[in-house]
């Protein structure tokens, strides 16, 4: 699995984020997870080219190869994992 960088945008709630690009290591893309009704959008070419004609078909399933690119997927990845994180302090709150 590739891990790429990704950095939240400051002074938000946490759906936008720069997401390293491969390509061009100097320009991260853009990724809004809550774009698209939670289909999520990039600004790259695969998200451009191939994710948003595949998404437009609005029974696609969400968060495939074929309806997320790597960016959105490493975001919706950091995403969740620090949304679990604060479940888990809150259940451990909640215990003690
Ligand atoms: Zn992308």
């Amino acid at each position: 699995m590739i891990t790429l960088k990704v950095t939240p945008l400051e002074g938000e709630l946490g759906l936008r984020y720069h997401v390293e690009s491969r390509s061009d290591p100097e320009h991260p893309n853009l990724v809004d997870l809550a774009a698209r009704f939670g289909w999520g959008e990039c600004v790259c070419k695969d998200w451009q080219c191939n994710i948003w004609p595949a998404i437009r078909d609005e029974t696609a399933p969400r968060f495939t190869k074929t309806t997320t690119c790597d960016h959105v997927s490493a975001a919706a990845k950091y995403f969740f994992l620090h949304a679990l994180d604060g479940v888990i302090e809150l259940h451990n709150q909640q215990e003690t």
